[in-house]
């Protein structure tokens, strides 16, 4: 046994003598009350699709955790991988805007990092470490402050597996080691990829601990219990049961929900706040920041539940949040100083407002710069507090009971490392 412990942003991480691996399944909504017809998940073992985790339902430990706000992608792989909220890693969303460059500017630069990551502090207390990312853009962020030059560390994106080299990601060749091809960006191949390749991890690599993070392409697209969505879930199933059968801590949990946002017809709701702001307060005093934003937008059209908005006067932003809080479809309206602390984000890269929305509407800028003419499906997204309650999942019974503690979907790490 290698005994190996890190203290990592505040938190004590002693490695158990089975490997661990820790999962985000992206936007995968969970069955609670506010889910519009089950989560994925449920849906899929009523359906028979997946007898691995109907399994955990009866053998392991299942439950609910809360992911951070905004429930959007980046923020909370982030806070899941360091096991802290963005005010203490930095990473608040997909851009912010810097007032004094009048720059949007996009986080997805480890420069933007304030803090180390789990696998970074495990890693050089001397475990071997692996992370596979579906989408290429998470794929620095999560593996900031690893080394690849003593064979102990890998870390590569399935949307850029045949690029991946023993001298920038710790592993080459990775489309012949998991025997697919390299899989399109917007798939869900590019999840499976992601499992695939971390089955072989393990059996050839041997990592102490993996972290896999998959894409949310087709929970945008489908619903819970639809065909698209069983097929899906039943394939991470099938991954789930051979990383098991292999003895490993599986611990899963997800980034955000995803619910339906748009109307019977199909058309999308949106809420759009530039033009609101126009009305109120005049064209050119107001920039209102969609963090959801990002080079792939085709199943979103950049549409999601949480804006942040800058006002040139801050002697309007009183009336601004009067009259945010009384536009049907908002649920939530704060002032950036209250709001950063009560949700954990960091002062310096949210505006001077932060609003979200209810279950079934998105917040927007302006009609014209949301392109939905390339969506295929009625709008699904995520951002808000509606889509806040994630599974949390381990393919083992806790020593600890769970149920008097507040769970975060960033406790992940800890729970599966300490408390199995
Ligand atoms: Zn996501």
């Amino acid at each position: 046994m290698k005994n190996i412990s890190a203290t990592v942003n505040n938190r004590h991480y002693n490695l158990p003598d089975k490997p661990v691996v820790v999962v985000c399944i992206d936007g995968s909504e969970p069955d609670y009350e506010a889910s519009d017809n089950g989560g994925y998940i449920e849906r899929a073992i009523a359906a028979g699709k997946m007898p691995f985790t109907k399994w955990m339902f009866e053998n392991g430990t299942v439950t609910t955790a809360h992911s951070q706000i905004p429930s959007f992608t980046n923020p909370n792989n982030l806070s899941i991988i360091t096991g802290a909220p963005p005010l203490v890693h930095g990473i608040s969303g997909n851009y912010f805007y810097d007032r004094d460059a009048d720059e949007e500017i996009m986080m997805n630069h480890t420069r933007f990092m304030r803090a180390p990551t789990i696998m970074q502090g495990l890693y050089e207390a001397g475990a071997k470490v692996a992370v596979i990312t579906a989408k290429d853009k998470l794929r620095t962020l999560l593996g900031n402050g690893l080394e690849f030059d003593d064979g102990r560390a890998i870390c590569f994106s399935a949307e850029r597996a045949d690029e991946a080299t023993l001298a920038g990601n710790g592993i080459e060749n990775v489309l012949d080691m998991v025997g697919l091809a390299l899989p399109e960006v917007y798939s869900g191949d590019l999840s499976e990829f992601v499992f695939a390749a971390g089955v072989k991890l393990v059996d050839q690599f041997k990592p102490d601990v993996m972290y896999l993070s998959t894409t949310d392409y087709i929970q945008h697209k489908f619903a819970p219990g639809s065909e698209g969505a069983n097929q899906f879930y039943s394939m991470m199933d099938s991954y789930w049961q051979q990383l098991h059968d292999r003895g490993v801590i599986l611990a899963l949990t997800a980034d955000h929900g995803m619910k339906a946002k748009h109307d019977s017809q199909g058309n999308s709701n949106a809420i759009y706040l530039s033009d609101l702001l126009d009305s109120w307060i005049g064209a050119g005093t107001h920039r209102v920041i969609l963090p959801i934003t990002d080079p792939y937008v085709l199943h979103h059209g950049a549409l999601g539940g949480f804006a942040t908005i800058y006002i040139d006067n801050a002697d309007r932003i009183a009336e601004v949040t009067e009259k945010l809080i009384h536009t049907p479809g908002i649920d939530y309206v704060m002032d950036s100083d209250s709001a950063c602390d009560e949700l954990g984000l960091p002062r310096d890269r949210v505006g001077d407002i932060i609003v979200t929305c209810e279950g079934h509407t998105t917040l927007g800028t302006t009609p014209a710069r949301h392109d939905l003419s390339k969506m295929k499906e009625p709008l699904r997204s995520h951002g808000g507090f509606s889509e806040q309650t994630v599974p949390f999942m381990i393919n083992a019974k806790f020593a600890e009971d769970l149920s008097a503690r507040y769970l975060r979907n960033f406790d992940i790490f800890d729970v599966a490392i300490n408390s199995v």
